[in-house]
Formats: structure tokens, sequence, C-alpha cells
């Protein structure tokens, strides 16, 4: 696989890519209310906010995903700020969907959100973390 240019997909490796990207999209729409129940409360008062364009730039591993998965690419924009807002985000939040979205968008946690979420009910808490791990490992096994 060659992450310049075109990533090349074929026969059994690509369709199982593809199943694993697919997993990957289910599992990144099973954690997102959880997490944007908890961005909700926390965000709107941040002072720090981490939504600039440099993090929302996609980098070599979003790609292989997003490609296995046939994602159109949403076109990069050269000339933005790298520490300007992210070119997606709107007035009510991020524009597109969690899935689409660079992975470090779901993986960074700042202190008072995850003080959010680990204040939530325990059970659903735990099942939370489970979730994510899952989520963590699924994409290990698509990069691998
Ligand atoms: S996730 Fe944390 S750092 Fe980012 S906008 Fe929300 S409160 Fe601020
Ligand atoms: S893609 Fe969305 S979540 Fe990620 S930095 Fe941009 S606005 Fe924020």
């Amino acid at each position: 696989m060659k992450l310049t240019g075109d990533i090349q997909i074929n026969g059994t490796e690509g369709d199982t890519r593809k199943e694993l990207a697919l997993e990957l999209k289910e599992a990144f729409a099973a954690v997102s209310p959880f997490i944007e129940k908890h961005t909700a409360l926390v965000c709107p008062d941040c002072e720090h906010l981490c939504c600039k364009d440099k993090h929302g730039r996609y980098d070599g591993n979003d790609l292989v995903f997003l490609k296995a998965i046939g994602a159109e690419l949403l076109p990069a924009q050269h000339d933005r700020k790298e520490s300007g807002p992210c070119r997606f985000m709107s007035e009510r939040g991020c524009s597109i969907e969690r899935w689409k979205r660079p992975f470090r968008c779901t993986h960074f946690f700042c202190d008072p959100l995850l003080k959010s979420l680990e204040n939530d009910n325990a059970k659903l808490y735990r099942a939370f973390v489970e979730y994510f791990q899952y989520l963590i490992s699924v994409r290990q096994k698509l990069l691998d």
C-alpha cells in the first residue's frame, strides 16, 4: 500500500479492509452521542478552542480509512492558517460527521471534557470506555 497518490486496494485484502473500515465507521457512530453529550456541556465555555485548522487536516492513517471506505475526500484549503479556526467549524460546532473527521478529533479529550465524561453515570462511562477501546482495536487492525 502506498500513501502518496492513490492507495491501491486489491482482492481479498481490499474486501477485509473495507469490512474493517465499515466496522470502524459504525464504532464512530456508536461512541459519538456520549462524546457529544459532554462536548455540548463543556465546549461552549471553553476559552482555548481546540478546533484549529491544523487539527482538522487528515494524516496518512485517516486517508487509509477514508479510502478503504470509499469516502469522497473533502477538499484541502491550503491557504488557511494552521492556527486559525478549522474549516469544518460552524456556528453549531463541527459540520461533518464524526467518521469523516480526522481521528485526533475523536481521540483528543482535554481535562474538562475527560472530567465531564468520568462524572457521568458509572455504567455508561464504563460502556463508553469499552466501546472506545474496541474502536481503537478495529482501527489498529485496519492500519496493520
Ligand atoms: S474539547 Fe476541550 S479544548 Fe476542545 S473546545 Fe471542548 S473544552 Fe475546549
Ligand atoms: S474536523 Fe471538526 S472536530 Fe475536528 S478540528 Fe475541525 S471542527 Fe473540530
